[in-house]
Formats: structure tokens, sequence, C-alpha cells
């Protein structure tokens, strides 16, 4: 059928908004009405050539939507279902098995480079192109996901919100919820409080930290930090906000998040004085990181788990992370409230 895909040609050249061809969907598989996308960094990185995906290529991975159509033996989803789409996995190897689908073993030629079992499901003026991106390709009108992928929600929630739980919010509060879990009334230090962060802030907050630290260069994020939790907020522009941090924590977090993807906020993050109870997460490698690939580094500076995909979360286990939230008084949770009252309005009831 016809779409509209935003299409990636290269580093220099702008997204391009062109019609294209979407094949149906195969066994497995489901066609999505894209209702909305976030935007995640992945897609900007890999337009800008920083992961080296081939182009031309539909990007897009924080898609939600509703079913439009079931490829064969598809029954556990129907045409009018609403659906969040996250990432792929294969569901065969051994970090499949284990629960660990971020870690899949097919994880980059699913996600990143493949064009899915059977070649692209897109073509533009007859020729193939790049699609499957994370296993949706979701800057578009229409995309085809896995039922491994998708997550059924519930039809009265606003899609527009819940289409960043896919990538960036599963991944900021599965860091805390699945990797650091930690005890209620412990402190924990987030470097970096863009989406990730703000979202391991929202995490921390509902598993019940004393002392949430948000660490940050912009003034806006951390005032949003203390609406969504944050006890305290500290300026890395600050002139040593490593002694702040150590001071509201009294003698340094037991828990820290670096979600900065750049070197300078490990490097505070590794500044701060540790024991063996300290746990330290990475949700990303920054370019020439010296600390990239390591994993659980062990030693003075406490635990550290480094790179820790997608919050080590299962995609089923993103919505009841949602369901949770909502009946907190967070910045989140209020706007899906007033959206919720506003389109009842609008509805009459
Ligand atoms: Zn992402
Ligand atoms: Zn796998």
């Amino acid at each position: 059928m016809k779409i509209i895909a935003a299409i990636a040609n290269g580093p220099r050249d702008p997204f391009e908004i062109e019609p294209c061809e979407l094949s149906a969907p195969r066994a497995g598989e489901v066609m999505v009405r894209v209702h909305a996308c976030g935007i995640c960094h992945t897609d900007l990185a890999v337009k800008l050539g920083h992961i080296p995906v081939p182009m031309p290529k539909v990007l897009g991975h924080e898609g939600a939507g509703v079913i439009e159509e079931v490829g064969p033996g598809v029954t556990s989803f129907r045409p009018g279902d609403d659906v969040l789409m996250s990432f792929g996995s294969c569901g065969e190897c051994s970090n499949c098995r284990d629960g660990a689908l971020g870690y899949c073993d097919q994880f980059r030629a699913i996600n990143l480079f493949g064009n899915g079992p059977g070649g692209s499901a897109l073509r533009r003026g007859g020729s193939e192109l790049g699609g499957h991106f994370f296993a949706q390709s979701a800057f578009a009108t229409h995309a085809i996901a896995t039922t491994r992928n998708i997550v059924k929600v519930d039809a009265d929630l606003p899609l527009e919100l819940l289409a960043p739980l896919g990538c960036g919010i599963q991944t900021g509060m599965g860091s805390v919820m699945n990797v650091l879990r930690p005890q209620a009334g412990t402190s924990i230090a987030v470097f970096g409080v863009g989406a990730v962060g703000l979202s391991a802030i929202i995490a921390a907050r509902i598993v019940g930290y004393s002392t949430i630290v948000a660490v940050d260069v912009v003034p806006e994020r951390l005032r949003m930090a203390r609406e969504l939790g944050a006890t305290h907020a500290v300026s890395g522009r600050a002139d040593d906000p490593v002694a702040e941090i150590v001071e509201l924590t009294r003698g340094g977090a037991i828990f820290s998040l670096e979600a900065t993807g750049v070197p300078a906020g490990r490097g505070e993050l590794h500044q701060l004085p540790a024991c063996e109870r300290h746990q330290r997460a990475g949700c990303g490698a920054a370019p020439r990181d010296p600390l990239r690939g390591r994993s659980k580094r062990r030693g003075r500076s406490g635990n550290w788990h480094s790179r820790r995909r997608r919050g080590r979360c299962q995609p089923p286990a993103v919505y009841p992370a949602n369901d949770r939230l909502l009946p907190r008084r967070s910045v989140a949770a209020r706007q899906i409230r007033q959206d919720l009252s506003a389109r009842k309005d609008q509805r009459g009831c």
C-alpha cells in the first residue's frame, strides 16, 4: 500500500518526506498505523553516520499506533488494537531465553543493520528502501512490526504520550528497577537528566529512594527533575559538583546512574567515593570512552554495570511500569490525566 515516510538519506541531507510502498504484513508481523513516534538520540546518531547503518533508510523506533492488519498466524493481536512498538529480538538465543532481550545475539542485525527476514517491506520508486529499524521504522504513516516487539495498551490512553516508553523511558526506568535494583531508603545520583535520566528519577521515586540527586548543566532540566521526584538538583557547572553530591548524600551516593553519554559525566561519577555497596550503571557508551566495553568493573570505585541496554527491559514490561506511574503526582502523570479528561470532554462523557 502507499504510505508517506521520512527517509534518511545521509548525514548532510535533510529527512525527505516522500511516498513509498509498504508490503502487507508477513507471518508473525502486523501493520500499524502510526499515531506518534518519539525521536531518540539513536535516530539522530544513525542519521549523522555515527552508527554506520546503510542509507537510505526509514528510521524511528519509539512508535505507537493502531493495528490495521495482521499477518498469517497472528492470533494475539487484532486490527483496532492500540499498541506501542519497542525493539526487536530473535526469541531463540540464550540471552532471549534468559529474558535479556536487549542482549539478543541478533540485536544489531534485527534492530540496526538488517531489513528483516525476506528483505525490506519498503520500496521507493521500485527500488528497495531500508526499513525494519528496531523492527518498526516508525517515522512513517504506517509501519510493519512483529508480535515480539509490540505491546497492547488501553485504547483510552494517549498514544502520543506513551510512544517514548518504547526506548528512552524504559531504558531509564529499567536501569534503576532492573539493573541497580535498590532497596527503599537509599540514595542515588543521576548524571544527565534528559529523557533517560528523568525516567530514572521517576523510577527512583517509585522504588522509594530517600535521596535522589539530579545532575545536569541545563537549569530547565534540573527544574523538571525536581518536579518528577528528585530531592536535590546539582549543576554540573558548579565549582565542585562532586563535593556537593558527597555532602547531600552524606558521604557519596550508594547508587549512581550515568545518562549524559559524554566522558565528562563518567569522570564525575567515578570521582564519587565508593565502597563495596556502591552500584553504578551507564545507559550508553560515549565515543572514545575509556570504559567502553568493560562490564561489571569491580574495584575501588565500586561495581560498574556498563552499557545496560534498554535498562534490561522486556517490552511487555514497559506498560505495567507506566501503570505504576499513573497514580503519582508527576508531570508525566498530570499530562496524561489532563489529556484523558480533555478527550472525555470532547466526547461529552
Ligand atoms: Zn532509542
Ligand atoms: Zn535473541
